[in-house]
């Protein structure tokens, strides 16, 4: 079997800052590490090679740097890495993202056909969670998403059953191969590298490829192919940390204390009041 992880190379979050004239992110300066989801979705792919046996390959799109990621997949167990870098590829949205990768997959694929691709549910920078569900409607792959778990994989049948998050709950649902799992945190606890391996990634060959190596048509790439433009962007505002009321030695205290300080506010009392009338 042959599974592809896409991993995405992400400001570190604690560090973005916003250009207020372009409302782009500030890279410049700024730390980058893999998306965490990613790292997941790769430990997932590893713990499946493991089980069942397959070829693991990275494949993240982005700037040269972005290479660091894929040597980190390596020196974590991924067989191989790609890296998508063109500068046509540069201002993607969605659209083009999953459009790049797919072309990317399917250029794997013509060597050794990809039975699993692996994404994050989301990227933390970017954070739409469209790019796995966009690649496998383009390649017309099984999609599940927000994964916890792969119950078992049939290699001979072609089939997986996953668990996945749901709103108040998870769901078990099972699938034909080839297909795609976008995974949450919770899948897997990401390995650490051996020393041996680390120094191994550091040496190991990156395949780079540009938009003719993965025949990607140029209107469908990059900024060209991005319909989404966004108008404004902001950082949340920070408000002061709320205060607390230690409840290990009384419960009744700290909700009293609460309730008191609550009161204390004669607009909260006023609105609690007139609440109380209503419900009346
Ligand atoms: C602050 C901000 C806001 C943005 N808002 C939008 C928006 O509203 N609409 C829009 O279309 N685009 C938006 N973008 C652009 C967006 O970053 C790109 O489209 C991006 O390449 C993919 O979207 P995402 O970051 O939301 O990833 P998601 O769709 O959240 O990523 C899901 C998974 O797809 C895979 N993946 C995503 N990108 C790559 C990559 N480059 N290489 C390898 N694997 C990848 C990873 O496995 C990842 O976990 C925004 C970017 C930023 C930084």
């Amino acid at each position: 079997m042959h599974f592809a992880v896409c991993i995405k190379q992400v400001p570190d979050t604690a560090e973005v800052k916003i250009d207020p004239e372009t409302n782009t992110l500030v890279r410049a300066g700024v730390e980058s590490m893999a998306n965490p989801y990613d790292i997941t979705a790769l430990e997932a792919a590893l713990g499946l090679k493991e089980k069942y046996g397959a070829r693991v390959t990275a494949l993240s799109m982005g700037p040269p740097q972005a290479d660091s990621v894929l040597r980190q997949a390596l020196s974590m167990g991924a067989d191989d890495a790609v890296l998508l870098c063109d500068r046509a590829f540069a201002g993607a949205d969605t659209l083009a993202t999953s459009y790049t990768l797919s072309k990317a997959i399917e250029t794997l694929g013509t060597v050794e056909p990809v039975d699993l691709v692996l994404c994050g549910k989301q990227a933390i920078d970017g954070d739409t969670a469209q790019t796995g569900p966009g690649i496998a409607a383009r390649l017309g792959l099984t999609q599940f998403t927000y994964v916890l778990d792969v119950e078992w994989l049939d290699p001979g049948k072609r089939r997986l059953q996953a668990r996945r998050k749901v709103e108040g709950g998870m769901e078990v649902i099972s699938g034909p191969l080839p297909a795609l799992l976008s995974v949450e945190l919770e899948m897997a606890t990401p390995r650490r590298a051996s020393l041996p391996m680390l120094i191994a990634s550091l040496r190991a060959e990156i395949k780079v490829w540009d938009a003719k190596a993965i025949g990607a048509r140029a209107d469908l790439v990059g900024i060209k192919g991005s319909p989404t433009w966004v108008k404004a962007i902001a950082s949340p505002q920070l408000h002061r940390a709320g205060p607390k009321w230690d409840a290990a030695e009384s419960v009744s205290a700290a909700v009293s204390a609460a309730l008191g300080e609550l009161f204390s506010d004669r607009d909260f009392e006023a609105g609690f009041a007139k609440g109380w009338k209503a419900e009346g």
